[in-house]
């Protein structure tokens, strides 16, 4: 079903440390819920003990995990806090740089884990997208 997005005028900004030897997912998800945020967009840039992101194959509808041990940038992370069966939930791609500048990455899994990395969150108004099961992917995506 789709419809039309509502306006959604953003309610929150604010910028957040992650805590150094934490999982970079875990982290974001915290300071989510301790700000009761349950609906929003989120970036972070800073460096990571080691990686692991997924990709997801389309065919067989699941998701391959990667990890990479070692000391590399967070060049960019971005993604969406939205509701999955009744709590917040946040998803998000990143791209890791390593020491010969090459980059790589995906859809950020745990353990990620942080050296130091900041976060924005943009809080939005209204009644967030609920994530539900889909067929077609295999998926849990946004009901509008
Ligand atoms: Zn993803």
């Amino acid at each position: 079903m789709q419809t039309e997005p509502a306006h959604q005028k953003n309610l929150r900004s604010f910028l957040a440390r992650l805590r150094s030897g934490c999982d970079m997912l875990d982290e974001i998800a915290r300071i989510c819920a301790e700000a009761s945020v349950r609906h929003g967009a989120l970036s972070v840039i800073g460096a990571v003990d080691g990686a692991a992101f997924g990709f997801y194959d389309q065919q067989a509808k699941k998701y391959l995990r990667l990890t990479r041990p070692g000391a590399y940038e967070v060049i960019v992370c971005t993604g969406t806090i939205t509701m999955k069966d009744g709590a917040p939930f946040v998803h998000a791609h990143v791209l890791f740089g390593d020491a010969e500048g090459s980059a790589f990455g995906g859809h950020l899994m745990s353990p990620t884990i942080v050296f130091a990395a900041e976060l924005h969150v943009s809080e939005l108004a209204g009644p967030p997208p609920v994530r539900l099961f889909d067929d077609i992917t295999g998926l849990y995506l946004w009901d509008r």
